[in-house]
């Protein structure tokens, strides 16, 4: 499965970790639900952008 990203900066949905256009990093595009396991998703997301 794919992981959908999205640059916060731009609005724009891709599928790598930096956006195209103005490359800063992405951030994945899940439902709100994950907020509510904000201090587990942070690591995760820490974890993603090193891989
Ligand atoms: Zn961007």
């Amino acid at each position: 499965m794919k992981m959908l990203m999205k640059c916060l900066a731009c609005n724009v949905y891709t599928m790598k970790k930096k956006c195209p256009s103005c490359d800063k990093e992405t951030s994945s595009a899940h439902p709100p639900k994950y907020s509510f396991h904000d201090k587990y998703s942070s690591y995760r997301r820490k974890a993603r952008f090193e891989s």
